[in-house]
Order: structure tokens, then sequence, then C-alpha cells
């Protein structure tokens, strides 16, 4: 499986990096095989959508893949701005290269020089590490390490058909509605009403004391309960008796 047949980007379980890969079904679809790109059959990654037991975990597969990063170009420099989420490479090793997400941090620009058939970007890209080895720390690189995350919007059809798939096996519940059969509690809108109008009418109580009675909330407060009958509110203390 080559580069040139990538068709979207996979975050791996086993290093948290992003690498290129195609799908392929399998079993009718209920079966798919993540398929490294640049890599032999043996590192090929097989989900099961039996095994997938819920919907979180059918997220967060989801979550794992995305449309392919664009490199960025010399020129792309000033499209950048912080805060930007990208996608760059990180060296291991002289041969081992892997990507992972990133925040753009800060960036030192320079001038950029005149090369043959464009220009070439000498700024310097501060990355906030997402994933990977490096993550939570700071690290300087340039341009041709870093690519444009895309939109999560483009998906595989291959991908998705797997997904809805999976995601029929969930038998989606919803809430109980509680059912009586006959109403044995004929008492409780009218004791809801009460209690609420006693509520009510303490707002309203509160308001009409505050400067009348008492300098503080508590003190009328302690007025209204003690005398409800004889404050000059009336119609709070004839809606409280009925
Ligand atoms: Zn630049």
């Amino acid at each position: 499986m080559s580069l040139e047949e990538a068709e979207l980007e996979y975050r791996s379980d086993g290093d948290d990096a992003w690498y290129s890969v195609t799908v392929v079904l399998e079993d009718n679809g209920d079966v798919l095989r993540v398929k490294y790109c640049g890599f032999s059959e043996e590192h090929d990654k097989v989900y099961r959508g039996s095994e997938l037991k819920s919907k979180s975990e059918l997220r967060q597969l989801m979550d794992r893949f995305r449309p392919l990063s664009a490199q960025l170009q010399d020129s792309d420099c000033t499209n950048l701005s912080l805060g930007d989420v990208v996608c760059a490479s990180f060296s291991f090793l002289h041969d081992d290269v892997r990507f992972y997400d990133a925040v753009l941090d800060g960036v030192e620009n320079r001038e950029h020089a005149l090369k043959q058939g464009g220009e070439e970007c000498l700024c310097t890209f501060v990355l906030e590490w997402i994933h990977g080895p490096n993550a939570g720390n700071l690290t300087y690189t340039t341009i041709e390490n870093i690519c444009r995350v895309r939109s999560t919007a483009q998906t595989d059809p291959k991908l998705d058909s797997f997904l809805k798939r999976a995601a029929e096996r969930f038998v989606i519940t919803p809430d109980p509605v509680p059912v009586s059969k006959r109403d044995d509690t004929p008492n409780i809108k009218h004791k809801r009403s009460f209690l609420q109008r006693i509520n009510h009418d303490t707002r309203r109580a509160k308001r009409s004391t505050v400067g009348k009675i008492g300098s503080s909330e508590g003190g009328a407060m302690e007025r209204w309960w003690a005398l409800p009958f004889a404050l000059p509110y009336g119609s709070c203390t004839v809606e409280f008796c009925l």
C-alpha cells in the first residue's frame, strides 16, 4: 500500500501518531480493516463492529479518523494564526519521523527569501504538542514540518458505512415515562399549588416589608411569619389563607 493511495489519516492507539491509511470493509461490512500506507499487511488494524459495546467506543473510534492533512507551502506562512491546531512531524531518529497534533504557540517572522519558482519561508514556529512524547512541551520548527489539519466534516463512505452498521447494534432506549393507571393521588396538584403559592407570597411579602418594618430582610421575615394576618398587605395574606 503506497502513500499515493492514502484516503484518510488515522491516529494509532499504539503510539498516538497520525498515519496515512486506507480502509477496507470485510464480512459484509461488519469488519473494518485499517491498512497503513507504506507498511506491510501485518501492521493492519482490524475493528469488528460486534466488539464495539457503546456509543462512547464508537465515538472514540470515529475520532481516530480524519481527512488527510495538507502540507503547508512556503507561501502559506501568513495564513497561520496563533492557536491553530496543526499536524507536525517529529523525528525520533533520522529515519523515524512521526506526525502528532500541536497548537501554534508563536511565530518568529523573518523576511522570506526568493528561490526559483517562488519564495522560501525562513520563519520559525513555536509548537505546543498535544499528542506524542512531547505532549505539553514547546519546540521550534519550520514550515516544511507543518501540515494544516482539514475539517472533519469530510468523511469516508466505507468508514461511515461501518460506523452506521455498528451503531445499529445499540438499542436506543428512551427515557421511561411514568404512567399511572388510575389517579389515586388527587391532592398532589393541589399541594404543589399551595406550596408554590407560599413561595410566591413569601417573595412578595419580603419585597413589601423591606423599608417598612425592618431594616434587614431577616427581620422582615420574622415579622411576616409572626403576624400573617395583621400586616398591611392584604392580598398576600388572603392568597396564603386560600
Ligand atoms: Zn514565513
